[in-house]
């Protein structure tokens, strides 16, 4: 019996972990933390039955505590606790944002084998994590599906990383970008996501922090990693080797695969995901990204090449930026001018620690926020 923590239960990675769980055999919900979603967390503690709880804000964890028979730990260092508590076998990171930097950093040290779909833990942190790269298994889909591409190859025989994108919901849209609305950039076409994700996809910033996360996971130089629009969602991403043919995962647009064979792995096991059915689609479509048109892509290959603290404060421009998007004060493209405002006078750093990643993660919000509190004022 392996023995399950999930950081971030209650969002969507969250959530579809504890539907693959519920039909998986030899796995054991051993706890669930989110951050501040204490109704939430309760109607999973009490169908789920963990041994132990965490809420990332105190009061939401002080109050749980009254209601629930379990120990409900509390603040980040409350994560770290049970994320490293050693009947744990695996931990699925799968909240959203810096918060899960620290718990992931310490239970990789504490030997637990992680099911990552924090994007953050190696946009910012990847050459800390990746002392750790045997304990590291992906949960993002084109990660998933490039990391089975990749089974029992050698790097010399992969010449190229290729990244499908669905594109989102503005990749045939007519008109400016400049005046499309929070419910536009929400309607993604093929994926069901939480709403920061989303509107990353809309801007392409998600495939931006994507490819600087297949730099780290599979070493690969950034000019071997390329980003392909493919709008069904059905091919999860594809190798290139080195006689120019090309392997590809394809399966059913459904989080619940790679989540479970992140945790099954190096098993495939029956899912309760349906099948694909190819002659059911008809056509598979492949164009490049425009560039132009979604500035983020390039903000985000850039920032990953000078690498250091830089996607750092990509990373905390776009998150700031975003939320300011979806609360109705900015545009959508001042997403893409805020996070490049950031990245023009930003001091780079090398090999950052995780103390100076989360100072500068905090200190660009502040930056950023204030470009967000000027409003549609930043047009360049
Ligand atoms: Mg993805």
């Amino acid at each position: 019996m392996k023995n399950i923590v999930i950081l971030g239960s209650t969002g969507s990675i969250g959530t579809q972990t504890l539907e693959v769980l519920k039909d998986l055999s030899g796995f054991n919900v051993f706890g669930l933390a989110a951050g501040s979603n204490k109704e939430m967390l309760k109607e999973q503690i009490l169908k789920h039955r963990p041994k132990f709880a965490a809420l990332a804000n105190q009061e939401a964890a002080f109050a749980l505590a009254q209601e629930v028979d379990i120990p409900v730990l509390s603040d980040v260092d409350g994560l770290c606790e049970l994320a490293c508590h050693e009947e744990v076998d695996i931990v699925v990171v799968s909240i959203v944002g810096s918060a899960g930097l620290r718990p992931t950093l310490e239970a990789l040290k504490a030997g637990k084998k992680i099911a990552l779909a924090n994007k953050e833990t190696l946009v910012s942190a990847g050459h800390l994590v990746m002392e750790y790269a045997d304990q590291i298994v992906p949960i993002d889909s084109e990660h998933s599906a490039l990391w089975q591409c990749l089974e029992g190859r050698n790097k010399e025989e992969v010449s190229k990383l290729i990244l499908t994108a669905s594109g989102g919901p503005f990749r045939n849209y007519k008109g400016s970008l400049e005046d499309v609305t929070i419910e536009q950039a929400l309607n993604h076409p093929s994926w069901k996501m939480g709403g920061k994700i989303t509107i990353d996809s809309a801007t392409l910033m998600n495939k931006g922090l994507e490819v600087i996360e297949a730099h780290w996971f599979f070493g690969t130089d950034y000019d071997d990693i390329e980003v392909i629009i493919h709008p069904q969602s059905i091919v999860h991403s594809l190798v290139r080797f080195v006689d120019g043919s090309l392997i590809a995962q394809l399966g059913t647009t459904d989080m619940r695969l790679p989540i479970q064979y992140a945790l099954t792995y190096p098993d495939i096991r029956t899912s309760i995901v349906p099948e694909l059915r190819l002659e059911q689609l008809g056509a598979l479509t492949f164009e490049s990204p425009d560039f132009d048109r979604f500035p983020c892509l390039n903000l985000a290959y850039q920032a990953g090449r000078i690498g250091g603290i830089t996607p750092t404060v990509l990373n905390a421009a776009n998150e700031v930026a975003v939320a300011g998007f979806m609360g109705g004060k900015i545009g959508f493209m001042d997403i893409p001018r805020i996070v490049e405002k950031c990245l023009a006078d930003h001091e780079k750093l090398d090999s950052p620690s995780l103390e100076e990643i989360l100072a500068i993660d905090q200190e660009t919000r502040v930056k950023a926020q204030e470009f967000v509190d000027t409003g549609r004022m930043i047009r360049s």
